[in-house]
């Protein structure tokens, strides 16, 4: 079956001037995935506006609604943002529902979400979407989030530090922005990779992520993938090429976990179609041997 990719061009029409979170920067994944015929495009609506309470306080949603938010560069007041994060959010609950029916999908929106805390936008995210989606499972799941984006994710380690049936496992560049994710705690596990790290470095680390969530045993993988970790990323000094995405998607799928993937950062509109492309190339790699039924 062939990967769900949650995507709107509505998440295209805002833009704020320099900001690197640009529009054609998932423009570009989105074309390129198209061309390549990489899996089945659906398109997505918002969450409700009650979904963003299962995660954020009351004054936060209502300053990302009044477009009221405290001055930070990373996060401005742009008209409409809040209409365009509940699709971020909606797109990303699409992708864990058909996940938890079986279905790999991808939410492929912006704006992207890891950064966001239960009280605080910040790094480019206004909402939380993976927590949203996570929360608004229904019943008992044991669930696992891996944070494959090069910034580590603060947002989604304080919404789910310390909650039972959860683990929140991060690589990404330490020390960098947002500065936290250098050390392992309760639920979450915290793999730094140093700035100017070679890929195989990276690659033990991710690997050895890999196996703290073949541990836990979850009922549910949910993946923030960026692909700032890319070599030629502006905003980072991480060592990728994209066979090396190719290889994460095929260990991640070779989990036998249901999975979906929301899309985080990623920063050089060059390179981001290909890395993407690669990555779910290796995620359906082995499910295409499921569905044969040969042996893994
Ligand atoms: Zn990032």
């Amino acid at each position: 079956m062939p990967i769900n990719l949650l995507y709107s061009p509505e998440c295209l029409e805002y833009r704020e001037a320099g900001h690197p979170d640009s529009p054609e920067r998932v423009a570009t994944i989105a074309d390129f995935l198209g061309q390549k015929k990489a899996g089945r495009f659906l398109l997505p609506g918002k969450c409700k506006e009650e979904d963003l309470f299962l995660v954020h306080s009351e004054e936060m949603v209502e300053r990302v609604r009044e477009n009221s938010l405290p001055y930070d560069p990373s996060t401005p007041n742009i008209r409409g943002i809040y209409d365009y994060a509940l699709l971020s959010c909606g797109a990303a609950e699409e992708a864990c529902r058909l996940a938890v029916g079986g279905e790999t999908s991808f939410s492929l929106l912006r704006p992207p979400g890891h950064h966001a805390g239960s009280k605080r936008a910040g790094g480019f995210c206004y909402f939380n979407s993976m927590a949203v989606a996570v929360k608004k499972i229904p019943g008992e799941k044991r669930i696992a989030i891996l944070d494959i984006d090069g910034h580590h994710g603060n947002g989604t380690e304080e919404i789910f530090r310390e909650k039972e049936g959860i683990i929140y496992v991060s690589v990404h560049q330490f020390p960098a922005f947002p500065g936290t994710g250098s050390v392992s705690f309760a639920n979450c596990y915290n793999f730094p990779v140093y700035p100017g790290s070679s890929s195989s470095t990276y690659m033990k680390k991710f690997m050895n992520a890999l196996s703290v969530i073949a541990g836990f045993s979850p009922d549910l993988l949910g993946i923030s993938a960026g692909f700032d970790t890319h070599r030629t990323d502006p905003l980072l000094d991480l060592p990728l090429k994209d066979s090396d995405y190719y290889l994460m998607g095929r260990e991640i799928s070779s989990l036998n976990l249901d999975t979906f993937i929301v899309l985080e950062g990623g920063y050089n509109v060059k390179t981001v179609g290909n890395a993407c492309y690669c990555f779910i190339k290796g995620i359906g790699k082995e499910k295409h041997g499921q569905e044969t039924g040969k042996r893994i």
